[in-house]
């Protein structure tokens, strides 16, 4: 079963700081590292490394941050016929990682602006073959509803950041993958009034608005999958809590990409989207006990952390 991922890809300069800067103010950085990032090639990272076979559809510039955006893009065995070179710079993100293993992040978009619906049109067979095609908020929305619409099976949107789609796309989702400021943001751009109650009541409201199955992620909480009642057609929808295993957090940078990759790679592999997101919240937990973003993701022999079982790491 083969991943589709359209999405972006970034250099990450990460660098570790005692704590973050306020506004106006300078602080000594402990450490700096440029390593590959961006959400989109996080994500078919995570679900590659896992043993999906993923191809990769984006853009880099044509700068010096190239190489190692798409370094482990390349080692990973995803097949990259569908990445551009365009002229400009890489995608950049840069990061602050402080003591408590807390992130800032500011993204500069670069060559990613490059991936909105011409390019899509460019792989539109690679697209409709897919068995599963990933999208995240960081490219043009154009992209984004151009992919949704090529699809010709299952597609897994990670609203993140949230961008302005057209409702009809997050409908298409299956599951739409959120944490708690992205699932409201969804619901806003549903039309659904804003939900007061909590985030069951927020992800069953996005199941009712259309979204074919929601999954909220939690932190440390773990997530929540909310799918259509399955016993009765006008009945509430099913909302089921997946636990997360408790682990001390490093570096939590990623570890929504790693869970969502790791949701994708189950979901290819023919697996339900519960038992797919109880796998993903241990691949979750692993990414946050290690420093970075796809440097700190599993591959299908790692031990991961269970729930119940704290010793495991
Ligand atoms: P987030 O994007 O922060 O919600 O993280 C995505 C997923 O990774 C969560 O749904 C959890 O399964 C896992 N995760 C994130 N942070 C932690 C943590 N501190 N401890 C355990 N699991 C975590």
């Amino acid at each position: 079963m083969s991943v589709v991922v359209v999405g972006s890809v970034n250099a990450d300069l990460v660098t570790r700081v005692t704590a973050h800067p306020a506004p106006g103010q300078t602080v000594a950085g402990q450490s700096m590292a440029v390593l590959a990032g961006g959400k989109g090639a996080n994500q078919a990272v995570a679900a590659a490394r896992l043993g999906a076979r993923v191809a990769f559809v984006g853009a880099v510039g044509d700068d010096e941050f190239a190489d190692v955006a798409t370094s482990t893009l390349r080692t990973s065995g995803i097949d990259l016929s569908g990445l551009r070179v365009v002229a400009g710079p890489t995608g950049l993100a840069l990061i602050t990682v402080s003591a408590d293993g807390e992130n800032t992040i500011v993204v500069v978009p670069g060559a990613n602006a490059a991936v909105d619906d011409a390019a899509v049109a460019a792989n539109a067979a690679a697209i409709a073959s897919a068995d599963v095609v990933l999208l995240q908020g960081e490219i043009p929305t154009s992209g984004v509803e151009a992919a949704a619409r090529a699809a010709a099976a299952r597609v897994v949107l990670n609203l993140a950041p949230v961008v302005d789609l057209d409702p009809d796309v997050l409908r298409l989702a299956d599951p739409l993958v959120v944490n708690e400021h992205e699932a409201r943001g969804a619901l806003a751009l549903l039309g659904a009034p804003p939900d007061a109650g909590d985030l069951q009541d927020v992800a069953a409201a996005l199941v009712r608005a259309g979204v074919r199955s929601v999954v909220v992620t939690l932190g440390a909480v773990g997530a929540l999958v909310a799918t259509p009642c399955a016993t009765a057609q006008a009945g509430p929808p099913d909302v089921v809590a997946i636990p997360a295993p408790r682990v001390s957090a490093l570096d939590t940078t990623g570890a929504g990409d790693a869970f969502v990759g790791a949701l994708v790679q189950r979901l290819a592999a023919g697996v339900g989207l519960v038992d797919a997101a109880r796998f993903a919240a241990r691949v979750g937990a692993y990414a946050v006990t290690g420093a970075g973003a796809q440097a700190s993701y599993p591959d299908a022999a790692t031990p991961l952390p269970a729930v119940g079982d704290e010793t495991a790491r």
